[in-house]
């Protein structure tokens, strides 16, 4: 007997057909002798209706009434498949995110859980209950709901996982595991049987939203095991046919290069003409930090005349305007200009081989040259490397590079 968590997303709850076909896999996992923990996301597309509800009635809503609403789709899902799992003869029961409790941090819209006492919940699964839990919702200390992001039920699947001490943590999708980049741009993709935490962190930070980022983290710090697979498949878990997210020490093969992710979230600020005096880049990024906007890659030029200078940097889309105008509002950047462009894509390659592999940047930029793409910007780490593009090339680049790491699923066989 082992104890698992199975997530099933929003397509694969996406209508009660789908719920009821979800419900016969706890089914086959209990029969298996399991105790089971199903986490719900709300039925595919309704997160997305919630939030367009709460952008029509107010631009600049209240992000505690937000989660109130975005986090109702959830609910429904969570009851609906106690429902299906109960008709199979199965006890089990919804429970709601304060009701566990799963305590968050108080930022709304983006909360991170905090702490999950599961004792109770432990107490059903150990009368043989299944419990259903809705995903990407917890409640605050001020007893306040909030949610954890989008994409968020893969938060609180791991987390559920690393309170009840399970023995694994399954996540149902609509693709049968992870890829060497998204298998809806790359019809050659090929599946990973094995992936390291670090390069799973690598890919969902950088836009294969396969794993929300913040799963993959908790799984890596509790070091989980946390299996991806298809809800349309007949395979349960317990069969083993998915992607498994384990340690790098339990993976044999090491690519040079495992996988080819885009992002195309964020837009390109640049400054120009920005006075080459110490302190200003503190200045700026403080006044970016202070207005609460993420800032990923960041560029800087040597001043020709060592006077001014240009700064360069990636910022979430929907954040562009509050960076522009909190840029504008700096006294020592009157006589800057700053220009933004949201029409860029991040294409970036990464793989735990390119530690001790020469070369892995010359191939990316070689074969982006040879498809006539620009690079506007590049930032490396020890398992990435990562380049600004115009967007309008990104399946291009995307289907060049998985190519030319000899990723394609022909070139494997
Ligand atoms: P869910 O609703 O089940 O949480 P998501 O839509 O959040 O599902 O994530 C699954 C999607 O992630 C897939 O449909 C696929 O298009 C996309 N994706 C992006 N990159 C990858 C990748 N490297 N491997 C697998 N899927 C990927
Ligand atoms: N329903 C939420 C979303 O669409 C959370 C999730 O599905 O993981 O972002
Ligand atoms: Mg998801």
């Amino acid at each position: 007997m082992a104890r698992i968590v199975l997530k099933f997303g929003g397509t694969s709850v996406a209508d009660t057909e789908k719920i009821e076909r979800a419900a016969g896999k706890v089914a086959r996992e209990v029969a298996l002798g399991h105790e089971v923990a199903v986490i719900v996301s709300a039925m595919s597309g309704v997160t997305n209706q919630l939030v367009e509800y709460c952008s029509t009635v107010s631009p600049t809503f209240d992000t505690r009434e937000y989660d109130t609403v975005v986090s109702s789709g959830e609910q429904v899902t969570a009851g609906l498949m106690a429902i299906a799992i109960q008709k199979l003869g199965i006890e089990a029961r919804s429970w709601l995110g304060w009701q566990v409790p799963i305590l968050c941090s108080e930022v709304h819209g983006k909360a991170r859980i905090e702490d999950i006492d599961a004792s109770k919940m432990l107490r059903h699964l150990g009368r043989g209950q299944v419990a259903v839990l809705a995903g990407f919702q917890g409640v605050t200390e001020r007893s306040r709901i909030a949610t954890l992001g989008r994409g968020g039920s893969d938060t609180t699947a791991v987390a559920l996982a690393a309170a009840l001490g399970a023995d694994r943590c399954d996540i149902y999708t609509d693709v049968d595991g992870v890829y060497t980049t998204d298998p809806r741009i790359v019809k050659s993709a090929r599946k990973i049987n094995k992936i390291s935490y670090e390069e799973m962190l690598e890919l969902a930070s950088l836009g294969a939203k396969v794993l929300q980022t913040r799963s993959v983290e908790m799984a890596y710090k509790r070091d989980i095991p946390v299996q991806v697979l298809s809800s349309f498949d007949e395979a349960i878990g317990s069969d083993l046919l998915g992607t498994l997210v384990t340690r790098e020490e339990d993976i044999m093969e090491k690519e040079v290069v495992n996988g080819v992710a885009y992002d195309k979230s964020e837009a390109k600020i640049t400054i120009l003409n920005v006075p080459d005096t110490p302190g200003i880049a503190a200045e700026v990024f403080s006044v970016l930090a202070d207005s609460e906007i993420n800032v990923d890659m960041i560029v800087q030029n040597v001043s020709a005349d060592g006077k001014v200078t240009d700064i360069t940097f990636t910022a979430p889309e929907e954040d562009t305007d509050k960076a522009v105008d909190s840029l504008k509002a700096i006294d020592d950047l009157k006589e800057a200009s700053i220009v933004a462009n949201k029409e860029i894509v991040k294409i970036s390659v990464v793989g735990i081989g390119m530690v001790s592999h020469a070369g892995v940047a010359q191939t990316m930029f070689e074969t982006l040259a040879s498809k006539g793409i620009n690079i506007q910007v590049i930032s490396t780490s020890e398992i990435k490397i990562s380049v600004i593009i115009d967007k309008e090339y990104l399946e291009l680049a995307v289907r060049a590079l998985h190519t030319a790491y000899g990723l394609d699923a022909d070139a494997a066989a």
